[in-house]
């Protein structure tokens, strides 16, 4: 089956820690960042032996990828384009985060003029909050006018795919709060915009807080009714709900966007992705691995010649099945059978000695074999769709909206 294959880049650098940040990242010198570009580039040449596809996305996530040296950027982009087949019409996104682009418009101009020669196209930027106060709660570096700022530069320069990150949810912040600052937002008139609701992660400061009682979770009633104002603001702005988080501008009297993310909708369809970089993960052809996160040993690992793979899992028959309806049921158009198929068979495909495939599946027809596998949760899945919290059709399934707030609950029914 012809796959489509992304590369993602981790750079795990951050100027400072954000008070809810359970990312990999941390602080670090400009020696560490270039000894990393350099290791990086190894990995690079490494792994491109090893792939003879084509790439269709590539996307330096983080971290904050825009604080690397443009010059190093512009070696990894190179090194990329040396050892991979990068599509020409590949969608290329690096997270630009406001406040690490420049303090002065010069520098800003002087950096995005440099992605875009790279051949970058899609700039990410983590805006957050438009309110300085929040952004200041959340440890962000940056302020609402370095966001408008930034923006306006990128757009004076020819960048026409930007997404922008919203979280809401914040402690201490109203349903009105978030949507004013959403508000804001779409007075950008981003091709994207990233929603998520902010979840107080163990080790960082914020859990630390609230388990002092300095502040407090917003409760998930209010969180939902956030979330739900929001879609409804952004579908009202002509914004298209079409993953969870996710919402993409529609062209005028489309049903489709054109700005979907593509690198992200790889993970939601069991694409093929090719991570690189400290703690990045991939997936190929069924095969889950996930790099070290140890900086030391990702440096040791490169000096012997030797990809810095810490696990590697092979999928069975079952776990394909299973992660393809599970990030399927994500996207406004859920999972269909014949996806969940092509999933289940991708274990036989790769020859793989886990796959545990049930006998004359490829002959069965795609609904017959997803009501095999998840025959015991056929009848609760049911249900949720006689309460209206799911579709089953002649298709496949999907969540609806209000099926959306217990996505974890059906969700776990495939698992
Ligand atoms: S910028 Fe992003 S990755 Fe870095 S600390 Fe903040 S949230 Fe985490």
């Amino acid at each position: 089956m012809d796959r489509k294959t992304g590369l993602y880049i981790h750079f795990p650098f951050c100027v400072k820690k954000c008070n809810y940040c359970a990312f990999l990242s941390f602080n670090a010198d400009e020696s560490v960042r270039r000894d990393y570009a350099n290791a990086l580039m190894h990995e690079i040449e490494l792994a491109g032996r090893r792939f003879s596809g084509q790439i269709s996305t590539v996307y330096f996530g983080g971290g904050t990828p825009s604080i690397m040296d443009v010059s190093l950027m512009s070696l990894i982009m190179k090194a990329i384009r040396r050892n991979f087949d990068v599509l020409p019409d590949a969608e290329i996104t690096i997270e630009a985060n406001p406040g690490t682009l420049g303090i002065k418009d010069r520098v800003v101009r002087a950096k995005l003029i440099a992605y875009r020669s790279m051949g970058i196209n899609r700039l990410s930027m983590g805006v957050q909050s438009m309110d300085n106060v929040r952004l200041h709660m959340l440890g962000r570096i940056h302020t609402a006018e370095n966001v408008v700022r930034d923006v306006n530069i990128a757009r004076e320069l020819g960048f026409d795919n930007i997404n922008l990150d919203l979280i809401f949810s914040v402690p201490g912040e109203s349903t009105e709060d978030a949507l004013e600052d959403a508000r804001k937002i779409i007075d950008l008139r981003p091709e994207h915009i990233s929603c998520y609701s902010l979840q107080l992660e163990e080790g960082t400061p914020f859990y630390e807080m609230a388990e002092q009682g300095m502040i407090s979770e917003v409760p998930d009633e209010e969180d939902r009714e956030t979330y739900h104002r929001i879609i409804e603001l952004l579908r009202g702005s002509g914004y298209e709900h079409y993953e969870i988080s996710n919402f993409a501008r529609l062209e005028d009297g489309s049903g489709r966007s054109p700005y979907r993310s593509q690198h992200n909708s790889l993970y939601w369809s069991l694409d093929n992705y090719i991570g690189l970089g400290l703690g990045a993960s991939g997936f190929m052809d069924g095969v889950r691995y996930r790099n070290t996160d140890d900086m030391e040993e990702y440096f040791r690992n490169l000096a012997e010649d030797q990809l810095p793979v810490m696990e590697e899992k092979i999928n069975s028959a079952f776990d394909n099945i299973s992660e393809a309806v599970f990030t399927g049921l994500r996207r406004r158009e859920g999972i269909t059978y014949e996806e969940a198929k092509a999933a289940y068979l991708l274990a036989s495909e790769q020859g793989s000695t886990a796959s545990g495939v049930i006998a004359g599946a490829e002959d069965m027809s795609a609904d017959e074999l997803f009501w095999k596998v998840f025959a015991e949760s056929r009848e609760e899945t049911e249900e949720y769709a006689a309460q209206g919290l799911l579709v089953i059709d002649e298709e496949g399934l999907r969540l609806t909206e209000k099926g959306v707030d217990i996505s974890n609950g059906i969700m776990s029914l495939f698992v």
